[in-house]
């Protein structure tokens, strides 16, 4: 599946639920609570369907997202009907890991192969200003993922100024000492605490540079289906990864697209084109028009997003489009 400007569109990125049990100071406000009606949700039955038809469109990879996917009533069984249509053949799952501690092994059973793991800091209070949560919660899911063989697992620190970029070499050793991979990531102005943590911003190419030198380390790579640039580190062989949407973007390499919990098929994280499926899925759409749908949609993707000339034009949460 082509999409005009000749990308393989072959990943899914569907987010289950938009509600969340963390408030991250730059994805959703403090008090929000204003989430998607469960009613308006795709039930498992719409999501399996729309999955089957974009595996025979050449979509492999599915990732679990949102909101916190762990917070979907019986997501374990939704992981399990996505992994066995045919043609998915790598599902994978991002989750604050409050709850993996008792979903770790099941979610392993059904199928999800590997998992990221949002994590900013390694410190109580800061975990708790930049969440409203608890890091001890997220410390043992990720303890129970590698438990339940969950590989890899990818640390997500999204990097703050002040806030915890003075944190990154005790999150480079906290990751290389538990064969976690840590990947860094750019704030992005998405919604209006992405628009706030632009004050924040830290464009990650001297971090880069830095932990180069420090490591030893050569360009490496990692399986997944995303936009990381990685690092190998001479000594330990491990892995570090920079995604960069604002100060090196990677559009042209571009690769997925992404359906909301209330069937909205959004075609680009920072650009506000999408198409609605959940409207022909309960008005008796058929397959082929549903096909029909999904290759109108991928021909319209946007080129690239627009972060750094018009960083305010996506109001929607990245809790609603699923990152
Ligand atoms: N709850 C899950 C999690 O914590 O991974 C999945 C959803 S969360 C929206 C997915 C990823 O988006 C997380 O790694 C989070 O840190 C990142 N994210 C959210 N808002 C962001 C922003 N404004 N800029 C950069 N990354 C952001």
């Amino acid at each position: 599946m082509l999409d005009s400007f000749g990308r393989k569109i072959e990943y899914l990125r569907l987010s289950v639920t938009d509600r969340c049990d963390l408030r991250c100071q730059y994805c959703l406000p403090k008090k929000f609570n204003h989430f998607l009606e469960p009613e308006s949700w795709l039930t498992f039955d719409e999501i399996e369907r729309v999955i089957r038809l974009f595996s025979e469109l050449g979509v492999q990879r599915i990732r679990l997202t949102g909101g916190e996917p762990l917070t979907r009533k019986n997501i374990v069984e939704l992981a399990q009907r996505i992994s066995t249509v045919e043609g998915i053949d790598d599902l994978s799952l991002s989750t604050n890991a409050t709850r993996l501690q008792h979903l770790a092994k099941p979610l392993k059973a059904a199928g999800v192969s590997r998992i990221n793991v949002s994590l900013d800091t390694l410190d109580n209070a800061n975990y708790r200003r930049i969440t409203g949560g608890l890091l001890d919660k997220a410390l043992s899911g990720i303890d129970a993922a590698y438990e339940a063989g969950l590989s890899p697992i990818k640390i997500n620190m999204v990097l703050m100024k002040g806030i915890n970029d003075h944190e990154v070499d005790e999150m480079v050793t906290f990751c290389m000492a538990r064969n976690l991979t840590l990947r860094l990531i750019e704030t992005m102005p998405i919604g209006e605490p992405g628009f706030e943590a632009t004050a924040q911003y830290v464009n990650l190419q001297s971090i880069e540079n830095r932990l180069a030198k420090k490591f030893a380390a050569v360009p490496g790579h990692m399986p997944g289906g995303g936009p990381a640039r990685y690092l190998k580190a001479g000594e330990s062989g491990a892995h570090i990864g920079f995604i960069t949407p604002k100060s090196q973007h990677f559009c042209e390499t571009c690769n997925r697209v992404r359906l909301t919990a209330d069937g909205q098929l959004y075609l680009c994280l920072g650009q506000n084109d999408k198409v609605d499926l959940a409207t022909p899925l309960r008005t008796g759409v058929t397959d082929d028009g549903l096909l029909n749908i999904l290759e109108q949609a991928i021909l319209a993707k946007p080129e690239k997003h627009e972060f750094n000339d018009k960083p305010y034009q996506v109001l929607r949460f990245m809790s609603t489009t699923g990152g």
